[in-house]
Protein backbone atom coordinates (compact mmCIF):
# COMPACT_ATOMS: atom_id res chain seq x y z
CA UNK A 1 0.00 0.00 0.00
CA UNK A 2 2.56 2.62 0.95
CA UNK A 3 4.68 2.04 -1.67
CA UNK A 4 3.48 5.36 -3.78
CA UNK A 5 6.50 7.27 -2.89
CA UNK A 6 6.03 10.90 -1.37
CA UNK A 7 8.27 13.83 -2.72
CA UNK A 8 8.09 17.29 -0.90
CA UNK A 9 10.47 19.84 -2.21
CA UNK A 10 11.41 21.92 0.48
CA UNK A 11 12.23 25.48 -0.77
CA UNK A 12 13.30 26.88 2.49
CA UNK A 13 13.85 30.80 2.27
CA UNK A 14 14.61 31.07 -1.37
CA UNK A 15 13.34 32.28 -4.98
CA UNK A 16 11.63 35.16 -5.06
CA UNK A 17 7.75 35.29 -6.27
CA UNK A 18 8.45 34.57 -10.56
CA UNK A 19 10.56 32.47 -9.61
CA UNK A 20 8.43 30.30 -7.40
CA UNK A 21 5.50 30.79 -9.43
CA UNK A 22 7.11 29.37 -12.59
CA UNK A 23 8.90 26.55 -10.45
CA UNK A 24 5.09 25.62 -8.89
CA UNK A 25 3.85 25.56 -12.78
CA UNK A 26 5.99 22.94 -14.02
CA UNK A 27 5.94 20.60 -10.89
CA UNK A 28 2.25 20.97 -10.77
CA UNK A 29 2.60 20.10 -14.72
CA UNK A 30 4.87 16.92 -13.54
CA UNK A 31 3.00 15.98 -10.89
CA UNK A 32 0.41 15.05 -13.07
CA UNK A 33 1.85 12.80 -14.72
CA UNK A 34 3.39 11.48 -11.88
CA UNK A 35 1.89 8.00 -9.55
CA UNK A 36 3.37 9.39 -6.58
CA UNK A 37 2.57 12.04 -4.26
CA UNK A 38 4.26 15.82 -4.61
CA UNK A 39 4.45 18.40 -1.96
CA UNK A 40 5.75 22.13 -2.24
CA UNK A 41 6.41 23.69 0.79
CA UNK A 42 7.48 27.71 -0.10
CA UNK A 43 8.40 30.32 1.89
CA UNK A 44 4.65 31.89 3.77
CA UNK A 45 4.16 35.25 1.92
CA UNK A 46 4.25 32.76 -2.04
CA UNK A 47 1.56 29.73 -0.42
CA UNK A 48 -1.06 31.81 -2.27
CA UNK A 49 0.42 32.58 -5.59
CA UNK A 50 1.99 29.11 -5.55
CA UNK A 51 -1.45 27.73 -4.82
CA UNK A 52 -3.00 29.58 -7.53
CA UNK A 53 -0.14 27.93 -10.42
CA UNK A 54 -0.72 24.38 -8.57
CA UNK A 55 -5.07 24.23 -8.86
CA UNK A 56 -6.04 20.57 -10.41
CA UNK A 57 -2.04 19.64 -10.36
CA UNK A 58 -2.66 17.65 -7.25
CA UNK A 59 0.14 18.89 -5.41
CA UNK A 60 0.00 18.99 -1.75
CA UNK A 61 0.62 22.52 -0.27
CA UNK A 62 2.96 22.50 2.62
CA UNK A 63 3.61 25.44 4.83
CA UNK A 64 7.41 25.07 6.35
CA UNK A 65 6.27 26.15 10.01
CA UNK A 66 3.12 26.27 12.14
CA UNK A 67 2.76 28.10 15.38
CA UNK A 68 2.40 26.28 18.58
CA UNK A 69 -0.61 28.11 19.60
CA UNK A 70 -3.48 29.07 18.30
CA UNK A 71 -3.67 33.00 18.50
CA UNK A 72 -3.07 35.96 19.79
CA UNK A 73 -0.14 38.39 20.12
CA UNK A 74 2.84 36.09 18.74
CA UNK A 75 4.24 38.57 16.29
CA UNK A 76 5.33 37.16 13.30
CA UNK A 77 4.15 33.61 13.82
CA UNK A 78 1.35 31.80 11.78
CA UNK A 79 -1.28 29.79 13.24
CA UNK A 80 -2.65 26.74 11.88
CA UNK A 81 -6.12 28.04 11.01
CA UNK A 82 -4.30 30.89 8.98
CA UNK A 83 -2.55 28.16 6.85
CA UNK A 84 -6.01 26.57 6.44
CA UNK A 85 -7.86 29.34 5.05
CA UNK A 86 -4.72 29.33 2.54
CA UNK A 87 -5.46 25.96 1.50
CA UNK A 88 -2.73 24.36 2.78
CA UNK A 89 -2.91 20.83 3.11
CA UNK A 90 0.25 19.61 5.27
CA UNK A 91 3.20 20.92 7.56
CA UNK A 92 6.82 20.43 8.06
CA UNK A 93 7.35 20.31 11.92
CA UNK A 94 10.71 20.18 13.58
CA UNK A 95 13.02 20.59 10.90
CA UNK A 96 16.73 20.11 12.36
CA UNK A 97 16.94 24.41 10.76
CA UNK A 98 14.12 25.34 13.44
CA UNK A 99 15.67 23.19 15.75
CA UNK A 100 19.49 24.34 15.39
CA UNK A 101 18.53 28.38 14.99
CA UNK A 102 15.19 28.87 16.54
CA UNK A 103 15.78 26.47 19.22
CA UNK A 104 12.83 24.47 18.56
CA UNK A 105 12.28 21.98 21.60
CA UNK A 106 11.06 18.44 21.77
CA UNK A 107 7.88 19.66 23.62
CA UNK A 108 7.17 22.42 21.16
CA UNK A 109 7.39 20.20 17.79
CA UNK A 110 5.17 18.10 20.38
CA UNK A 111 2.36 21.43 20.13
CA UNK A 112 2.80 21.41 16.99
CA UNK A 113 1.66 18.71 15.70
CA UNK A 114 -0.70 18.71 18.28
CA UNK A 115 -2.18 22.13 17.30
CA UNK A 116 -1.72 21.40 13.16
CA UNK A 117 -3.67 17.65 13.53
CA UNK A 118 -6.28 19.48 15.58
CA UNK A 119 -7.04 21.64 12.51
CA UNK A 120 -7.08 18.80 10.29
CA UNK A 121 -3.67 19.89 9.08
CA UNK A 122 -1.01 16.72 8.08
CA UNK A 123 2.21 16.63 9.58
CA UNK A 124 5.48 15.96 8.24
CA UNK A 125 7.69 15.47 11.36
CA UNK A 126 11.29 15.62 10.20
CA UNK A 127 14.05 14.37 12.69
CA UNK A 128 17.57 13.41 12.73
CA UNK A 129 20.60 13.00 14.24
CA UNK A 130 24.33 14.94 14.37
CA UNK A 131 27.32 13.99 12.68
CA UNK A 132 28.42 14.28 16.93
CA UNK A 133 25.88 11.76 17.47
CA UNK A 134 26.05 9.51 14.34
CA UNK A 135 30.21 9.24 15.13
CA UNK A 136 29.72 8.41 19.06
CA UNK A 137 27.26 5.43 17.36
CA UNK A 138 23.80 7.21 19.30
CA UNK A 139 21.74 8.06 16.12
CA UNK A 140 19.13 5.61 16.36
CA UNK A 141 18.53 5.79 20.24
CA UNK A 142 18.59 10.08 19.58
CA UNK A 143 16.39 9.55 16.51
CA UNK A 144 13.80 7.15 18.50
CA UNK A 145 13.73 9.09 21.49
CA UNK A 146 12.59 12.47 19.46
CA UNK A 147 10.43 10.01 17.61
CA UNK A 148 8.28 9.16 20.71
CA UNK A 149 8.60 12.50 22.50
CA UNK A 150 6.81 14.14 19.03
CA UNK A 151 4.16 11.93 18.87
CA UNK A 152 3.39 11.59 22.62
CA UNK A 153 -0.01 13.25 22.40
CA UNK A 154 -0.97 11.60 18.74
CA UNK A 155 -3.74 8.78 18.81
CA UNK A 156 -3.35 5.93 16.59
CA UNK A 157 -6.60 7.60 15.00
CA UNK A 158 -4.69 10.46 14.09
CA UNK A 159 -1.25 8.37 13.21
CA UNK A 160 -2.34 8.44 9.20
CA UNK A 161 -2.02 12.39 9.34
CA UNK A 162 1.65 11.82 9.84
CA UNK A 163 4.59 11.25 7.53
CA UNK A 164 8.37 11.12 8.96
CA UNK A 165 11.39 12.70 7.46
CA UNK A 166 14.47 11.12 8.19
CA UNK A 167 16.86 13.40 7.34
CA UNK A 168 20.66 12.91 9.53
CA UNK A 169 21.59 16.67 10.39
CA UNK A 170 24.81 15.79 9.10
CA UNK A 171 23.53 15.44 5.14
CA UNK A 172 21.30 18.40 4.84
CA UNK A 173 22.48 20.85 2.36
CA UNK A 174 26.27 19.16 2.05
CA UNK A 175 26.15 17.48 -0.51
CA UNK A 176 27.30 14.17 1.93
CA UNK A 177 24.06 11.79 1.54
CA UNK A 178 23.36 8.54 3.93
CA UNK A 179 23.96 5.62 2.14
CA UNK A 180 20.71 3.66 0.53
CA UNK A 181 21.96 1.11 3.46
CA UNK A 182 22.19 2.97 6.31
CA UNK A 183 19.51 5.33 5.76
CA UNK A 184 17.04 2.08 4.69
CA UNK A 185 18.62 1.03 8.65
CA UNK A 186 17.30 3.59 10.16
CA UNK A 187 13.90 3.95 8.66
CA UNK A 188 13.54 -0.06 9.63
CA UNK A 189 14.21 0.98 13.18
CA UNK A 190 12.19 3.89 13.33
CA UNK A 191 9.09 1.52 11.50
CA UNK A 192 9.73 -0.68 14.36
CA UNK A 193 9.17 1.79 16.73
CA UNK A 194 6.01 3.01 15.47
CA UNK A 195 4.93 -0.20 15.67
CA UNK A 196 6.15 -1.17 19.40
CA UNK A 197 3.85 2.38 19.95
CA UNK A 198 0.73 1.89 17.49
CA UNK A 199 0.65 -1.30 15.53
CA UNK A 200 2.25 -3.42 12.95
CA UNK A 201 -0.70 -2.25 10.65
CA UNK A 202 -0.32 1.58 11.07
CA UNK A 203 3.43 1.05 11.09
CA UNK A 204 3.52 -0.69 7.64
CA UNK A 205 1.20 2.09 6.32
CA UNK A 206 3.43 4.93 7.28
CA UNK A 207 4.93 6.97 5.22
CA UNK A 208 8.61 7.05 5.74
CA UNK A 209 11.05 9.30 3.67
CA UNK A 210 14.55 10.06 3.78
CA UNK A 211 16.01 13.62 3.41
CA UNK A 212 19.56 14.82 2.84
CA UNK A 213 21.01 16.05 -0.46
CA UNK A 214 18.96 14.19 -2.37
CA UNK A 215 19.02 14.51 -6.21
CA UNK A 216 19.04 12.76 -9.82
CA UNK A 217 22.05 10.76 -9.14
CA UNK A 218 20.96 9.20 -5.84
CA UNK A 219 17.41 9.48 -5.73
CA UNK A 220 16.41 5.88 -7.17
CA UNK A 221 18.77 4.10 -5.14
CA UNK A 222 17.31 5.53 -2.23
CA UNK A 223 13.65 4.42 -3.38
CA UNK A 224 14.75 1.10 -4.14
CA UNK A 225 14.87 0.18 -0.68
CA UNK A 226 11.98 -1.52 0.62
CA UNK A 227 11.21 1.58 3.97
CA UNK A 228 12.54 4.32 1.95
CA UNK A 229 8.70 5.99 0.95
CA UNK A 230 10.03 9.11 -0.31
CA UNK A 231 12.42 12.18 0.06
CA UNK A 232 12.30 15.78 1.49
CA UNK A 233 14.41 17.96 -1.08
CA UNK A 234 15.82 20.72 -0.08
CA UNK A 235 18.25 22.32 -2.79
CA UNK A 236 17.51 20.33 -5.85
CA UNK A 237 14.36 21.20 -5.35
CA UNK A 238 14.68 24.69 -6.47
CA UNK A 239 16.88 23.54 -10.11
CA UNK A 240 13.83 22.44 -12.06
CA UNK A 241 15.55 19.77 -14.31
CA UNK A 242 16.67 17.97 -11.08
CA UNK A 243 13.01 18.06 -9.24
CA UNK A 244 11.66 16.63 -11.97
CA UNK A 245 14.22 14.07 -12.59
CA UNK A 246 13.46 12.76 -9.21
CA UNK A 247 9.80 12.61 -9.36
CA UNK A 248 10.54 10.34 -11.99
CA UNK A 249 12.66 8.35 -10.22
CA UNK A 250 11.79 4.50 -10.48
CA UNK A 251 10.74 2.77 -7.64
C1 LIG B 1 16.03 19.75 3.86
O1 LIG B 1 16.37 20.83 4.29
O2 LIG B 1 14.94 19.27 4.21
C2 LIG B 1 16.92 19.06 2.94
C3 LIG B 1 16.78 17.77 2.81
O3 LIG B 1 17.87 19.82 2.27
P1 LIG B 1 18.91 19.32 1.16
O4 LIG B 1 18.16 18.44 0.20
O5 LIG B 1 19.43 20.57 0.54
O6 LIG B 1 19.97 18.54 1.87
Amino acid sequence: MRKKLTIVANWKMNLDLDQAKTLAKVIGTEAKHSPHTVGIAPSFPFLLPVSENLQGSGVLLSSQNVASTENGAYTGEVSASQLKDLGVQTVLVGHSERREYFQESDAIVQQKIKIALDHGLGVILCVGESLELRERGDEESFVLGQIKAALDPVSAEQLPSICIAYEPIWAIGTGKTASAAEAERMHVAIRECIATLYTKTLAEDLSIIYGGSVKSGNASELFTQPNIDGALVGGSSLKMEEFTAILKGKV
